[in-house]
């Protein structure tokens, strides 16, 4: 047995790494430039990249990447060889400028018009706050990815912008409070993943899971997740193997993965790691995405990370737990045992709900995809309404504030299990919302709305970027004052009352929220192109402008990218379903008909007294149902003629989500009827009985 302490980061060129292989000055100067952000020197790059490539021709490389994050949502890599001619041979070179900066061609990464192809020029820098890593012979570098002109192309530099201005803004509210020790503040966030696992040979029979990643057709199972028995449940050998070596493989790459378990829907598992800061936890999950799915590979199996591959079953999201923590190692959001004396800990919380309540439009925008869309409001994730769950105690706190009464908070009561042998502990403060899409827990808010394929980056830069816009409008209001403690209470209060629509600690799934919510004034913009309508309003681009995320151009660029891969996908769905209609199903039920007819006119062969009445039943049902089946066919098809012909992409994607989505879902339903008349040895696809109870 391989001890993990042995094995774990083998794979990373890691802190301990860097320090046994670079010469001290060297060291410490990348130190400075990991933990203060100060600009890298190109001389100390030479040494980094030369040791690095040292280090991965050891690890058996001969390729390195630079490997980023394009507005696609799926990481990007090109490889390039250590080797570098020397007369007839070839000798190993990796240089501090390679290590840097790469040049892939741009041009075929989405940039939202910014760029004509003919400026294709784009550039990768390196970023050295995340580790490079080695996978498959090849040293993996994490870098920015920008244009020629210094347009952002990628999800990873705001969020380092937003991680600075955070930090900034943080710093300069603690050194009023008095606590001139701290220098850095940084946002950590730990995503628990969701996922779905099924067998391969099934995957590979299902062209809409392979063109797609979810079911487009396919009736109910007659077992769902009702018995709810398939949550927290034993793992099966088959699902226990897999996560033995996924978790081996992110081991040895340096990510804490921490917990697994069975979620809610039948074949469907969560992981979850330790959190760390949030880059490297975005860098982490993109890279647990990718090595989910090729584990799965190994074990003939797939790993679908769709928000929703099957109807009527729980689909997939990602918990992003955050929290914010200063380089002296104390965590922001711990209330403390005294919240309501804790001035600092109230200041941060108030700049959270004014944020959440100023930018509900941007944090519901941030999660919107189209296979997200199937999940937010459906009762099995938070609806799209924002709002967020304080738990009972700083609920109460909170709202002594606005009315001026004094609070004393609870002591935490013990739980009592009433059997000796089991000890008691204590309980925790706040009980689980489990409806809301933005919840405190204890010591960090988890914001439940993320669909699983997201890249994490983005849901962060945002809430970054907007807690750091309310901390500066703090610190101005709070800056020349004679006691800053007492002008900061006034400022917590008048806070809360101006914000307190935003917090609600009831049902979330529940019809009468809905309407409290509207009666409040709260947004809820049930699909991506309704949500994005808000994205250009004139306050997030003064927001992203002056904290410097994004220009409005770049703001604008956004906004194109966005709708269109919204556009494309939903095409790809609408011509995949016609595909599936009338080379699979139509001739499948056609030839199931003819089958039953052939049946009827074999027995009145037999004998004329015998009874056809079933098989002419089965065939004016089916008859009726294919004609309905082929006319909805012929519609679709329209639909999706009109929609790809529209060329503004607001346009075009409001008339995919309200003209073709609804024409896919009625002719899915009838598809389905047919599905269950048609004879399993006719129809053209696994079953979801099979498909789910797979593996
Ligand atoms: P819970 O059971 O309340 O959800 P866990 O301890 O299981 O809490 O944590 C869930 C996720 O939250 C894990 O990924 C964990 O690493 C992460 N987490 C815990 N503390 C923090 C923090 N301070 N900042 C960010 N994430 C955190
Ligand atoms: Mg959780």
């Amino acid at each position: 047995m391989k001890k993990v302490s042995d094995y774990f980061g083998m794979n990373v060129f890691n802190d301990a790494k860097m320090q046994e292989r670079l010469p001290k000055p060297i060291y410490k100067a990348l130190r400075k430039t990991i933990e203060n952000g100060e600009a890298l020197d190109i001389t100390i790059a030479n040494v980094v990249a030369h040791a690095m490539k040292d280090w991965a021709i050891e690890m058996g490389c001969t390729h390195y990447t630079h490997w980023f994050q394009p507005m696609t949502g799926v990481t990007a890599e090109k490889h390039d060889s250590f080797i570098s001619p020397k007369g007839d041979e070839v000798i190993m070179e990796f240089s501090g400028k390679e290590l840097i900066k790469g040049e892939p061609d741009a041009s075929s990464f989405p940039s939202g018009g910014i760029r004509a192809t003919f400026e294709a020029r784009g550039y990768t820098t390196w970023d050295p706050t995340s580790p490079a890593f080695v996978r498959d012979g090849t040293l993996y570098i994490p870098t920015a990815f920008c244009s020629y002109t210094g347009e952002l192309l990628d999800k990873k530099t705001p969020l380092l912008r937003s991680m600075e201005r955070l930090s900034d803004e943080a710093v300069k509210i603690l050194h009023l409070l008095g606590k001139t020790e701290v220098t850095r503040v940084a946002t950590t966030v730990g995503p628990e993943q969701e996922y779905f696992l099924i067998d391969k040979d099934l995957f590979n029979k299902r062209v809409d899971l392979k063109m797609t990643g979810r079911t487009l057709f396919g009736a109910k199972a007659p077992k769902g997740q009702e018995l709810e028995d398939h949550y927290f449940g034993a793992i099966n050998t088959r699902v226990a193997a897999y996560m033995r070596d996924l978790d081996e493989e992110l081991w040895k790459l340096g990510i804490f993965a921490k917990t697994k378990h069975n979620e809610v829907a039948p074949s469907q598992h969560e992981l979850a790691p330790v959190f760390t800061t949030s880059n490297i936890a975005t860098d982490h999950n993109e890279l647990t995405m990718e090595i989910m799915q090729k584990v799965a590979e190994k074990h003939n199996m797939v790993c679908l990370l769709h928000e929703k591959p099957f109807k009527g079953v729980n689909g997939s999201g990602k918990h992003n737990n955050w929290s914010i923590s200063t380089n002296t190692g104390e965590n922001l959001l711990n209330p403390g045992k005294n919240p309501e004396k804790n001035t600092q800990f109230l200041l941060f919380l108030a700049a959270i709900v004014k944020a959440v309540d100023e930018y509900q439009d941007l944090l519901r925008i941030t999660v919107a995809s189209a296979g997200n869309d199937h999940r937010l409001g459906a009762n099995e994730a938070p609806p799209a309404i924002i709002s967020m769950y304080l738990g009972d105690d700083l609920d109460a706190l909170v709202h002594s504030i606005i009315k001026g009464e004094d609070y004393h908070s609870h002591k935490a009561a013990r739980m009592q299990t009433g059997v000796d042998v089991l000890a008691d502990f204590k309980k925790d403060n706040s009980d689980r919302n489990r409806t809301s899409p933005f919840a405190f827990t204890g010591n960090k808010f988890e914001f439940r709305a993320l669909g699983s394929s997201l890249n994490i980056g983005c849901p962060n830069y945002m809430l970054n970027t907007m807690v750091a816009e309310e901390l500066s409008q703090f610190y101005e209001a709070l800056k020349n004052s004679i006691d800053v403690e007492v002008v900061a209470k006034e400022l917590i209060k008048q806070v809360f009352t101006e914000h307190s629509r935003i917090i609600f600690n009831g049902d979330n799934y529940s019809g009468e929220w809905v309407k409290e919510a509207e009666r409040r004034g709260l947004l809820n913009m049930k699909t991506l192109p309704e949500a994005f309508e808000k994205l250009l309003d004139q306050k997030n681009i003064d927001l992203f402008a002056k904290n410097n995320i994004y220009s409005e151009e770049e703001l604008r660029a956004r906004h194109e990218i966005e709708l269109d891969m919204y556009s494309k996908q939903i095409n790809i769905e609408g011509l995949t379903m016609q595909q599936m209609a009338r080379k699979d199903i139509i001739p499948a039920v056609s030839a199931f008909i003819h089958e039953l007819a052939d049946t009827a006119v074999a027995k009145k062969a037999v004998s004329k007294q015998i009874s056809t009445k079933s098989e002419e039943k089965l065939i004016v049902s089916l008859s009726d149902k294919l004609d309905k089946f082929i006319r909805l066919t012929d519609e679709l098809r329209d639909e999706v003629c009109t929609a790809s012909s529209l060329t503004d992409p607001q346009e075009e994607a409001s008339y995919y989500q309200k003209n073709v989505i609804p024409k896919m879902e009625e002719l899915r339903e009838v598809g389905d009827r047919m599905e269950m008349e048609t004879s399993q040895k006719f129809w053209p696809y696994p079953s979801y009985t099979e498909l789910l109870f797979s593996v």
